[in-house]
């Protein structure tokens, strides 16, 4: 690990080389310095970046490497993205759970069933009254509400 210097009576950073702690070098220098510096060591390995596998690092490097590595920052972006994606797939599970709830228990009641996320299955499965189609004669409308009751009690029943 590399302990960057910061001298109290300098307004300028400096930091030290990772291959020799005599180079003081200012932060906006290093990245050029680096490059002519690493040729005097040519023993040292490579290794691979955290964040990248072409970002071929000498090890000295690397934790200078890390901190300033262009994917570290769109990664740690990506992460943040894929548990808000995560978070919605559990709010979904919550949903169905809740549903399944209301659907299977016994005392279910017609206003709950309105909290329910799907407004396709609550049409189908809500026991609510249907309006009979407008301009529906008297004895249609009746029939229409005979067929209504039927369905609605016959969902209660659980048949
Ligand atoms: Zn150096
Ligand atoms: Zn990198």
């Amino acid at each position: 690990m590399t302990t960057p210097a910061y001298p109290e009576d300098s307004r300028i950073e400096l930091l030290t080389c990772p291959y020799n702690k005599a180079h003081q070098i200012q932060r906006n220098r290093m990245q050029t310095h680096l490059i002519k510096c690493r040729k005097s060591y040519p023993e040292i390995l490579k290794t691979v970046c955290p964040f990248n596998v072409t970002h071929l690092v000498k090890e000295p490097e690397l934790a200078y490497h890390v901190a300033l590595c262009p994917d570290r920052a769109s990664l740690e972006k990506f992460r943040t993205q894929d548990e808000l994606d995560r978070k919605d797939e559990i709010n979904d599970e919550i949903n169905v759970i809740t549903y399944q709830q209301l659907g299977s228990s016994e005392n279910w009641d017609c206003v709950r069933v309105e909290n329910t996320y799907n407004p396709k299955s609550y049409l189908e499965n809500a026991c609510v009254l249907r309006q009979a189609p407008a301009g529906s004669k008297p004895s249609q409308r009746k029939e229409f509400r005979a067929a209504e009751f039927k369905r609605i009690t016959s969902k209660k029943l659980g048949n």
